[in-house]
């Protein structure tokens, strides 16, 4: 898989879990990835609670977050 940056503050190799993030909250099409910082910050969130959100996706069977 083709490591990811983020758009904002360019941090190198995204996670699994981030860019899932980004596309259940993007969209799928995405272009533009976020860290989870950046990601909260763009979301009017907190990091916990996209935390929380994965954990989330994941109890769902969601493939995109591990
Ligand atoms: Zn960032």
């Amino acid at each position: 898989m083709e490591s990811k940056n983020c758009y904002v503050c360019e941090k190198q190799n995204l996670s699994k879990n981030e860019v899932g993030l980004n596309k259940k909250f993007i969209g799928r099409n995405v272009t533009r990835f976020y860290c989870l910082p950046c990601l909260a910050e763009y979301l009017d969130t907190t990091v916990e609670d996209l935390l929380a959100k994965v954990e989330d996706f994941k109890l769902q069977g969601c493939a995109l977050f591990d």
